[in-house]
């Protein structure tokens, strides 16, 4: 893998082998919710009437001002920041490699600790500047127990859920290394990183509670602060888990079509046997908040001879009636051994233009990072191999609710 100088000066980071790795001995306060960090502060003997104000001002530290240790939160007394540094971190997740590639995409490889001693996970995390923002694809598992036939990361055997801490913690690590924290001399932030899209590695709506409190922890006004408006949750069509996303987190939605006919889905999603698009329709119908100026976006990758025929165009607009709908055609990435290819660039404008004069936005997402595996689909950590049994049996619990 290569190595990059970050633009921020910063020393490269060199690749650590595997086989060292010493997970943390101490658990880190970030992506433990406000109730959780006071009830830590009460087991360190923090008396009642000051934990609020305890838990205000770490809170402070950790998401404004991106701390990294205690001993620099200057205004909590000594003895306190003793205590807490002998228990607790601040840690993000270890970032082992960062990329950059000619477009300005930075890719990050971090390690999160595995099971068993000396076990360690890998999972990625994109930045995507453009001129009018920054968007960070943040990871919801390590690989994913749904095998879309298009898809890189579906073929990683390794799957684990993310801790909330790990899916704020990919934020942090983003902020760090691009010097987007507020500080003296910036005292608005660099604002780089301005949104964000669960559209890396997993699927988010199988890890449902430790992605709502990591949202819910990046939208807070008193840290991070990103609008529900800016954030983007993209599924695969888990049905039962779409109304509880409107309800408790309430951001964008984004929803993994790519066919528009159940036989074809099947095979490219398979998710799509248990959830059929009639089913799927239905909840997006259904979204709570979604409106005219609140639209799900579909997206649709763009499969040579697979599902870019017009006729596939017309049945997309046909699908889409009745939903507050905006569709993002995506160029097919290719990845080692895929068996797909991307349809050909003036089929995408036709079918784009179809779907234009029908009324819908369609924007054709332009891929980003392509020379360092960093677009869509592209993400897979190479990690070890679970036994079938594993597998089988990590499936199986994801696949019932
Ligand atoms: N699991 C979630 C979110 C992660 S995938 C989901 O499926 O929605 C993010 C987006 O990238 C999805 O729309 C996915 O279908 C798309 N994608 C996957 N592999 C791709 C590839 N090789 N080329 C282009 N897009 C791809
Ligand atoms: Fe999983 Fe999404 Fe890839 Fe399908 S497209 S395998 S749901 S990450």
């Amino acid at each position: 893998m290569a190595m990059t100088e970050t633009a921020t000066g910063d020393a490269p980071l060199e690749k650590i082998a595997l086989e060292t790795y010493q997970p943390p001995d101490k658990p880190s306060l970030i992506g433990l919710s406000r109730e959780e960090i006071s009830e830590r502060l009460g087991e360190l003997g923090v008396p009642d009437k000051q934990r609020k104000m305890r838990v205000a001002q770490l809170w402070h530290w950790m998401y404004v001002r991106g701390a990294r240790s205690f001993e620099d939160m200057t205004n909590v007394s000594k003895a306190l920041r003793e205590q807490l540094e002998s228990r607790f971190t601040v840690d993000r997740p270890e970032v082992v490699t960062e990329q950059i590639s000619n477009d300005g995409t930075r890719k990050w490889l971090l390690r999160l600790p595995g099971d068993g001693k000396g076990r360690a996970h890998e999972v990625e995390c994109v930045y995507i500047p453009e001129t009018d923002r920054g968007t960070l694809c943040v990871s919801s598992q390590v690989g994913c127990t749904l095998n879309c036939s298009f898809c890189h990361t579906g073929t990683q055997r390794l799957v684990r859920n993310l801790t909330a801490g790990e899916i704020v913690g990919q934020v942090m690590v983003a902020k760090d290394r691009l010097n987007d924290w507020i500080d003296r001399e910036t005292p608005h932030g660099n604002r780089l990183v301005t949104n964000i899209v669960m559209m890396g590695m997993g699927e988010p709506l199988y890890n449902f509670d430790p992605v709502r409190d990591a949202l819910l922890i990046v939208m807070d006004n008193e840290g991070i602060g990103l609008s529900r408006r800016r954030i983007t949750l993209s599924t695969s069509g888990v049905v039962p888990n779409i109304a509880r996303t409107g309800e408790e987190i309430a951001c964008m939605l984004a929803i993994s079509l790519h066919a528009v006919r159940d036989e074809l889905r099947n095979e490219l999603v398979p998710l799509n046997k248990k959830y059929p698009l009639k089913e799927l329709l239905d909840a997006c119908r259904n979204y709570p908040g979604s409106s005219n100026s609140r639209r799900i976006t579909f997206e649709y990758v763009m499969l040579k001879g697979v599902n870019d025929s017009m006729e596939d165009a017309k049945l997309l607009v046909k699908l889409l009636k009745g939903v507050h709908a905006k569709i993002n055609l995506i160029p097919f990435n290719p990845w080692p051994g895929s068996k797909y290819e991307c349809s050909d660039w003036d089929q995408i404008e036709k079918f784009s233009e179809y779907i234009f004069n029908a009324g819908y936005s369609s924007p054709v997402r332009t891929p980003r990072g392509r020379d360092i595996l960093a677009a869509c689909g592209q993400l897979k950590s190479e990690t070890e191999k679970l036994s079938v049994r594993e597998r089988d049996a990590l499936r199986a619990m994801a696949m019932t609710d």
